[in-house]
């Protein structure tokens, strides 16, 4: 019972005592009685000894002649029945509603079931002789419940997805903790999120992103069990408690489900994009025995699945700890590098293969580490996109080389630059602008620009990929395809996209070899070239036998260690004083 309610519930109660002793049997039938408790109770119920509606003022689900004690909420059942009991038992008329203080009910209204709640705001026995009914003073508080309700789901929910939050979330899984604790029992918790979600987010918009999330989340819920809680957990990383999954099959069944069903691409206003999550996965009571130490495992655990090259899952291991801590003490360092400008440009020349001389170079990010020596990108770029610096240093480094492009073409050397360049920059809208505000301060032609962009990067074709490409062109930036063949465009892709150039995977080159008289791939990409009217670039030439194949078949630039190693500003300054690299072609 609610204070509020108390002085006026005992006033009617007083009330109902006064009137029983005056006029004896009648006094639910008197509309005196009726108008006056009306005023502090929605509904005024008489039942009997064996807790059957005799009479109902006000609205109420319940007619005459049903049991109240049977209609009322499971948990409502016992203690209202034993209350209801104990007053036709009694002797005295002390209200006593301690016990039972409030009920709720199903009712039909517009044909649809729903609930309906009251608050019991007083009980009394009617002093009557007989078969001792019970009146009860009830307050309709529905409205407020499904107030509450409504809040109460805000607060654990999440709005974009409906999918539980991360607070819901880590209160089922410290009730699972002590479950399992008590049953001696185990349980898996995933953790995950979508990968490179975010240059999605950035390049298309974040109502697209939300649409992402909301298919994600819509799939997801298909592949759940009844006792399995699915959370979005902010951004988009998503959990998963599985309280049941006490087989230890049962989280890797799940990851090869959940990694199934976002095999598929979503399709989001007429685009298609191509979905991929890494999943961490933790056990209690093996990876840790509290709530927070299994999302941390589980959370560690899907780092590493990022680091290993992503879309899968793995479990989490005590060693990742370690693993763990360089990991974001090394994210610290590049961050702090990438700030001070600490990256270094380094370059591989491009050869043309008619007369030995360098045509141009390609830029290669380095980092010179204190402690660990020249880190090769593959060490660092896949942290930058982590920490989501890709496009900072992407920009950094193309700042240096146009530096380093107008020191060569001052010290009389013509060649072009060609540059890599991460989607993440094809998201920003000033990319076309930088180069062009760039290469005017130094005074370089735009036409000695070239961008290198990978085909998975071009997977993604949307809407601001291809018209930052054309403004990119517009501004006479020319476009290469990096590995080219190791992805999976198809000739009809090519055509469309405004590109210039087509840079041959190393991959293809490493098969020509002095047993092949011919290389079906390397000679069908020539071909393709051709016929599109595209340049072509061999890279990864690092023997005679390859590069004379290329020359053969009219492939005519080529990059790779024949023609000298990755190498300093001033080792290919040397290089290109030297004049040609013809000697290695002989
Ligand atoms: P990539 O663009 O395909 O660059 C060529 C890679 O092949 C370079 O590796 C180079 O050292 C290596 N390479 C050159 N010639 C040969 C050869 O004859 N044989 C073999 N086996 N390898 C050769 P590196 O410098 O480790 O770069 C790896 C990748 O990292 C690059 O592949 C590129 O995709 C990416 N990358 C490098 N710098 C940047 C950057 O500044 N921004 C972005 N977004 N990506 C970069
Ligand atoms: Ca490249
Ligand atoms: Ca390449």
């Amino acid at each position: 019972m609610t204070d509020h309610s108390d002085s006026t519930t005992s006033n009617a109660l007083a009330l109902i005592d006064a009137y029983s002793r005056l006029s004896g049997a009648s006094l639910l039938n008197e509309g005196l009685f009726g108008k006056l408790v009306a005023s502090v109770a929605d509904v005024i119920l008489l039942v009997d000894q064996d807790n059957l509606v005799q009479y109902v003022q006000g609205a109420f689900p319940i007619e005459v002649g049903q049991s109240l004690t049977e209609a009322v909420d499971r948990e409502s059942q016992a203690p209202l029945k034993a209350y209801l009991d104990r007053l036709g038992a009694k002797e005295t008329s002390e209200p006593d509603t301690a016990r039972v203080t409030s009920f709720s009910l199903s009712a039909v209204e517009d044909r649809i079931s729903i609930m309906r709640w009251y608050e019991v705001m007083g009980i009394r026995d009617t002093g009557l002789q007989g078969n001792k009914p019970g009146i009860l003073l009830l307050k309709d508080v529905s409205a407020e419940h499904q107030r509450e309700q409504a809040l109460r789901h805000e607060l654990t929910h999440d709005s974009l997805t409906g999918l539980p939050n991360r607070n819901l979330f880590v209160s089922r899984l410290e009730a699972a903790v002590s479950a399992a604790c008590q049953a001696q029992s185990q349980f898996v918790l995933l953790f995950f999120d979508l990968d490179r979600f975010k240059s999605i987010n950035d390049a298309l918009g974040h109502a697209v992103g939300d649409e992402m999330l909301r298919q994600v989340a819509e799939r997801l819920s298909q592949l759940l069990g009844d006792q399995d809680l699915l959370a979005r957990f902010g951004g988009d990383e998503f959990a998963l408690l599985m309280p049941q999954a006490v087989d230890d099959l049962a989280g890797d069944r799940m990851c090869a489900r959940i990694l199934g069903a976002l095999s598929e691409p979503v399709l989001i206003a007429g685009v298609e994009l191509s979905i991929q999550t890494s999943i961490g996965v933790a056990r209690y009571p093996d990876h840790s025995g509290t709530a927070d130490g299994l999302i941390e495992s589980a959370d560690i655990a899907m780092y590493h699945v990022k680091a290993r090259g992503r879309a899968s899952y793995q479990y989490f291991d005590p060693k990742m700890n370690q693993g763990r801590f360089a990991q974001l003490q090394l994210e610290q360092e590049l961050r702090k590098a990438v700030l001070g400008e600490r990256l270094s440009v380094y370059y591989q020349a491009i050869v043309n293969l008619d007369d030995g001389k360098i045509m141009g170079v390609e830029a290669l990010a380095r980092w010179e580490h204190e402690r660990l020596g020249l880190l090769q990108p593959k060490s660092f770029l896949a942290l930058a996109e982590v920490a989501g610096l890709t496009a900072e240093v992407d920009f950094l480094l193309q700042r240096k080389a146009l530096q380093d492009l107008a020191e060569w073409r001052d010290q009389g050397h013509q060649l072009f630059l060609s540059m890599n360049a991460s989607a993440a920059q094809f998201a920003d809208e000033k990319f076309a602008g930088w180069h062009q505000q760039h290469a005017a301060r130094l005074g370089l032609a735009m036409s000695d620009i070239r961008l290198e962009l990978t085909e998975q990067a071009m997977v993604e074709r949307t809407e601001t990929l291809l018209s930052r490409l054309q403004e990119l062109r517009a501004a006479g930036v020319k476009i290469a395809i990096d590995d080219f063949g190791k992805g999976y465009s198809s000739l009809a892709y090519l055509q469309e996209l405004p590109i210039d150039s087509l840079k041959i995977d190393r991959s293809f080159i490493a098969e020509i070899s002095d047993s092949t008289d011919s290389v079906t791939l390397v000679d069908a990409i020539i071909a393709m070239a051709r016929g599109l009217n595209l340049e072509l670039i061999a890279e990864g030439v690092e023997r005679e036998v390859q590069a004379k194949y290329l020359r053969g078949r009219g492939c005519n630039k080529a990059q790779g260690y024949l023609f000298g190693p990755v190498s300093s500003f001033a080792q290919i300054g040397d290089m290109l004083s030297n004049g040609s690299v013809s000697e290695v072609l002989t």
